[in-house]
């Protein structure tokens, strides 16, 4: 395969029947977004609100652009802006990984951290006070762009149903942080396939099961408040996993399948087994896997 940039390997990724023991012999498939150029699922947003954002007037030569992170989408962020020559500054919670971190400021972005426990909600904050006062910049926020689900709705989405041909889906599984992957994916899927299952993943300390938000170690899921993306998206069933869960699974998919898989990698797995379990047998699940583990060996992900 001969490409002219890292630009053209965002998106197509691999979708991967996983070669496990499954309840009721479903067969669960996992996009692989690590894939992507710079790792992750991200790429394609980070690409997605940076074009969205020149389209509507808001970027332009020079702009600096802000936007707050849990890490995956500052390294899309800075890829892209690096394509269109702008300025970054991404202003990321100190625990998120320190590969994520040192990846961002090699592509060239400047790292603005804020206090862990004021969480997600801190780095927003910080990041619209940041852009009050700095001239020509622009924070796409991808926690409220509607760009955010609608590049799965249109890439992610759209890939998996080519892959799996006339295949029907019973059941489709993906992890929120930002809610994007899963409301924009989920509405691509819904459509070919109204009955299909839609369940959403969360770590325990996420408040989408009703539980209170607390830290936790799966990293790039979990949510402070209900995404706006899930206004008015029929979601079926949301799991909620402890990361005790996530990381056996992210233990047995390098050890069983050879494949380097991140926590939030782990909790999908974990609930589409779970899902697997309540489906009828030869039941067909897809299920995403947002990046690999080699970017939290410092957090010790495989101890
Ligand atoms: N997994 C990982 C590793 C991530 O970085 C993210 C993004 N924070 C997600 C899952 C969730 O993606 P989304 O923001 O689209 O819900």
């Amino acid at each position: 395969m001969l490409v002219d940039s890292v630009y053209d390997l965002i998106g197509h990724t691999p979708l991967m029947k996983l070669n496990i023991a499954t309840p009721n012999e479903s067969i669960i498939y996992a996009k692989l977004e690590s894939f992507n150029p710079g790792g992750s699922i991200k790429d394609r947003l980070g690409m997605a609100l940076i074009q969205r954002g020149i389209e509507i007037g808001e970027i332009s030569e020079g702009t600096t652009i802000i936007e707050p992170t849990a890490g995956n989408t500052g390294i899309g962020v800075a890829l892209a802006a690096q394509r269109y020559h702008l300025p970054v500054k991404l202003v990321v919670p100190e625990k998120f990984s320190y590969e994520k971190q040192t990846l961002m400021a090699a592509l060239g972005a400047e790292i603005i951290n804020t206090p862990s426990e004021e969480g997600i909600k801190g780095a927003m904050k910080k990041a619209r006070e940041l852009a009050e006062n700095i001239a020509n910049s622009y924070v796409p926020m991808q926690f409220e762009n509607p760009a955010n689900p609608s590049v799965y709705q249109h890439t992610l989405g759209p890939e998996i149903l080519a892959d799996l041909a006339n295949q029907k889906i019973d059941a489709f599984v993906a992890g929120a942080g930002s809610g994007g992957t899963f409301a924009g994916t989920a509405k691509a899927l819904q459509d070919a396939y109204p009955e299909i299952k839609t369940v959403v993943v969360e770590p325990e300390g996420s408040i989408l099961n009703g539980g209170t938000a607390h830290s936790h170690r799966t990293e790039g899921i979990g949510v402070e408040f209900v995404p706006p993306f899930f206004d008015g998206l029929k979601i079926d069933v949301t799991k909620t996993i402890s990361d005790d869960d996530a990381f056996n699974n992210v233990k047995m998919l390098a050890h069983d399948l050879g494949l380097f898989a991140g926590s939030s990698s782990g909790s999908a797995l974990a609930a589409s087994l779970q899902m697997a379990a309540e489906l009828p047998s030869h039941s067909t699940i897809v299920t995403i896997f947002p990046d690999s583990s080699e970017r939290y060996m410092s957090e010790h992900i495989y101890d």
